[in-house]
């Protein structure tokens, strides 16, 4: 594994070489600019001995590089000719284990949990250049499974970057934002502009880091959380105590609950925090339980 992949001609010939090319289907954007990709992998910092669940990892441009400092990667492909690219380039380094799968499909926070128990490890960092076709997908998630992740670095669509770091009040703040700010510290770390993948794709990405926070802040009270959050912003633009009228509540109960959470009932959903919808839902949840 000595050349790097994000040499545009190194990545061409080993494409070549296993009759590949980009698959747009697959959201086949490959990292090409290496200061970019050392960017990247010194927001993951990798320590020796630590274990990173990639997803995607392309022709191996980042795995190669995060594997370079020491790290464990387990690395899961959907595309299987790049799997076997992947298994050519990774043969001599017994630090890159290639799996292939469909991540849409697989229990991500299982995986890592079962190969950090094996390694006497408790958590995993997760990596990917996310395919954007199913970016939103695939952070909800690691979002719902916060608790099995160090850390996690994402390249994301800056549109969705956005959103996931959005403050409440902003056009950009909705559910996305909401969920992951529930659940951990989230960053934009930097841009990156469309020529720094092969082939360019239409849009600029964005890397994201999420640090869990040490508990979600809806505590017990998960499923009521995203109850509230998905009516408050299913009509955004409504007050609260109008939006919250689809989770089948009438006025005074309504009335009742913002009042037991201390929101004012003029408040229009896209305005909280997630600390407010926690404290909501913890609301809901004792008037719900009320005897
Ligand atoms: N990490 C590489 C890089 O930065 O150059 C490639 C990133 S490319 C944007 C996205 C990668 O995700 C591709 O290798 C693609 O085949 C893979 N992929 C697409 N859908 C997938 C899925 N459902 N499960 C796993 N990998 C997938």
């Amino acid at each position: 594994m000595d050349a790097s992949m994000t040499s545009l001609s190194v990545l061409r010939a080993a494409l070549a070489k296993h009759g590949l090319s980009p698959n747009p289907k697959l959201g086949q954007n490959f990292l090409v600019d290496a200061n970019i990709l050392r960017k990247i992998v010194d927001e993951v910092s990798p320590n020796p001995g630590e274990l990173i669940l990639e997803v995607g990892p392309g022709a191996g441009a980042l795995t190669q590089a995060m594997a370079r400092r020491g790290a464990w990667v387990l690395a899961l492909e959907y595309d299987r000719g790049l799997c076997r690219l992947l298994d050519e380039l990774f043969y001599s380094c017994q630090r890159v284990s290639i799996i292939q799968a469909d991540a849409t499909k697989e229990d991500l926070a299982a995986i890592a949990r079962h190969h950090a128990a094996q390694m006497g490890l408790y958590k995993v960092k997760f990596v990917s250049n996310l395919p954007y076709y199913l970016s939103s997908d695939l952070l909800y998630q690691i979002i719902h499974n916060i608790l099995a992740w160090e850390s996690i670095t994402v390249m994301l669509q800056r549109e969705v970057a956005e959103r996931v770091v959005a403050f409440p009040g902003t056009k950009n703040y909705g559910g996305l934002s909401v969920a992951a700010q529930a659940v951990a510290e989230a960053r934009l770390a930097f841009s990156v502009p469309p020529g720094a993948f092969w082939p360019r794709p239409e849009v600029y990405s964005s890397l994201v880091i999420m640090h869990p926070l040490a508990r979600p802040l809806y505590g017990q009270c998960a499923s009521d959380f995203y109850s509230l959050v998905n009516a408050a912003f299913r009509q955004r633009r409504k007050t609260l105590a109008s939006a919250l009228k689809s989770l089948e509540m009438d006025r005074q109960g309504t009335a009742e609950l913002l009042a037991y959470a201390g929101i004012d009932s003029a408040r229009r959903g896209e305005t909280l925090s997630a600390s407010e919808f926690a404290l909501l839902a913890a609301a809901y949840r004792s008037l719900k339980h009320r005897p």
